[in-house]
């Protein structure tokens, strides 16, 4: 059977700086035909869209985007659906693959699929902060749109018993505000009130803000939907106003003894 001509970029913009987007990533969109992506996302490779079918701006959902782009590239275009942060951390990749799957697609006989990864918001915002996912961490999205809270919450309620440095994605929107304040309810049953968290808001973006706090205070914080929490593990501290957790834990190495300046 001959391969179908048509071609799906899976691609990732970064966390809102052209610095931060990759080379492959621009190479993608400047061969794509057709690119389907929401505008505050387009609005990076403004200059790069000249000549070719933009398709988005009408269409408010991410699912629908996906299903337009999948069924574009399988009618024989080459398309780039491009997605905030990295496309396959919370992004359109996954919902991709299953709408290619779900009409037959396979690697060998149907278009040709790339996804190009980028840099999301966890390692954006822990860039600001300092260098607080030195150790073990995982990420949590706080949205239960899609999934049951139940299994959030026993994610969360984990995380914080195995000590992982935490992100929080999805923290609040004008709609979801609770999760957040049980988030914080769940981590100090665990750890001591003073554990450092740092909220970013909108990182690499115009409104950039950081924020170095702790558990007790975290809302205080203005928390929204361009939001990301960090939640540093028993060992991470704040010194010149940087968040930095240690390699390992205290009593496993002596960095005086390891590392001299002198
Ligand atoms: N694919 C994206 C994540 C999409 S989920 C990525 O890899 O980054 C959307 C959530 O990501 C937001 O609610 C927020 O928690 C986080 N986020 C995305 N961009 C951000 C940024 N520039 N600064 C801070 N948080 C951000």
């Amino acid at each position: 059977m001959t391969q179908n001509s048509g071609k799906l970029f899976l691609v990732s913009t970064g966390p809102g700086h052209k610095d931060y987007l990759t080379n492959r990533a621009l190479a993608a969109i400047a061969e794509a035909e057709v690119v389907v992506g929401y505008k505050t996302y387009l609005n990076l490779v403004e200059d790069m869209l000249k000549g070719k079918e933009i398709i988005g701006s009408g269409m408010r959902q991410e699912l629908e985007r996906c299903g337009a782009a999948c069924k574009l590239a399988m009618a024989g275009r080459k398309v780039a659906l491009i997605s905030s942060g990295d496309v396959g951390i919370y992004g359109m990749a996954g919902p991709a693959y299953e709408v290619l799957l779900h009409s037959g697609w396979q690697p060998q006989t149907g278009i040709e699929v790339e996804v190009i990864p980028g840099v999301t918001a966890l390692s954006a915002c822990a860039s600001l902060a300092g260098a607080p996912l030195t150790h073990d961490f995982c990420a949590i999205s706080l949205s239960d749109l899609m999934t049951p809270w139940s299994v959030i919450e026993k994610r969360l309620k984990a995380a914080a018993q195995a000590d992982f440095v935490t992100a929080l994605y999805n923290p609040k929107s004008g709609k979801r505000t609770q999760q957040i304040i049980e988030a914080q309810q769940i981590f100090l049953s665990y750890r001591t009130p003073l554990t450092p968290v740092a909220v970013v808001n909108a990182a690499y973006r115009e409104k950039e803000q950081l924020t170095l706090t702790n558990i007790k205070d975290i809302n205080k914080q203005k928390i929204g939907m361009q939001t990301t929490l960090i939640i540093g593990n028993s060992q991470t501290f704040i010194k010149a106003n940087t968040m930095i957790t240690p390699r390992g834990y205290t009593d496993k190495y002596d960095i005086n003894e390891k590392v001299s300046l002198d």
